[in-house]
């Protein structure tokens, strides 16, 4: 069985934890790195992460989505709670910039720029690495990551287009790779054109993925995202494992050996 990594997952919104964790381990996957949204969520990451040491790693964030429902003392409460908690995360994130119109309408550009500043500062100040989300704002997204001198950057499930890829990885950052890369057209692109030393795999689960026969993803669905990327890749499924793993290790610092 090959072994696998997920560096995407948001375990605080399974349904059944416990039989996803089992699914996931009997998938070959020995190590996911759960993401958080909000207070609320970067509280539930850490008790999963605590209950199962070893396979979970926690990153605490505050994602774009969250920001319509809190006012700046919920903003400061949320990036208080993440630097306690610092030295016990492997990364900050789910963290980013979504410009999507119903996005824009609750939490408009300004203030999601300046939350991000002020997580990215976080990120910079303890050396952490991020876990980037960019929808529609690819090029924003990647303009303040760099000015804030962020060493290392996934930008996730990344749909946005070539120029900015090119400065992506031209930086020295990663994308990473979800079960979307079965059909999504511009993901799909996006994976042909990184090298897979830049290349990370995620579920981002539970999202909805497929076309025809819709299903809700969970980390054991990171062999869909392996399948899919050495299809893409042409290359051998047990090396874009081997590989992927290998980087997310570096990356996140993660006490795991392959
Ligand atoms: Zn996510």
């Amino acid at each position: 069985m090959l072994k696998v990594i997920d560096t995407h997952a948001h375990l605080d919104e399974l349904e059944n934890l416990e039989s996803a964790l089992n699914n996931a381990k009997e998938s070959g996957v020995v190590a996911i790195v759960a993401v958080g949204s909000n207070h609320q969520s970067n509280l539930k990451i850490s008790e999963i992460s605590q209950n199962h040491e070893g396979l979970v790693y926690p990153a605490l964030g505050l994602h774009p989505w969250e920001l319509g429902n809190l006012d700046s003392s919920g903003i400061n409460l949320t990036l208080k709670f993440i630097e306690e908690k610092i030295s016990q995360i492997v990364a900050i994130g789910e963290i980013g910039l979504d410009y999507d119109k119903r996005v824009i309408k609750v939490a408009p550009k300004e203030l999601q720029k300046e939350t991000l500043k002020g997580l990215l500062s976080l990120a910079r100040r303890y050396a952490k690495p991020i876990t980037i989300h960019s929808r529609y704002a690819w090029k924003d997204t990647f303009e303040l990551v760099k000015e804030a001198g962020i060493e290392k950057a996934v930008f996730h499930w990344f749909t946005g287009v070539p120029s900015v890829l090119k400065d992506i990885l031209e930086t020295g950052y990663l994308i990473s790779a979800t079960p979307a890369a079965e059909y999504h057209e511009e993901h799909r692109r996006a994976i042909k054109e990184t090298p897979p030393d830049k290349l990370l795999l995620e579920t981002d689960c539970p999202v909805m993925y497929g076309r025809e026969n819709k299903y809700r993803s969970q980390p054991a669905d990171i062999i869909r995202s392996l399948k899919a990327v050495a299809a893409l890749k042409g290359i051998d499924e047990s090396v874009i494992a081997r590989q992927t793993a290998n980087t997310a290790i570096k990356f996140f610092g993660l006490n795991q050996s392959m």
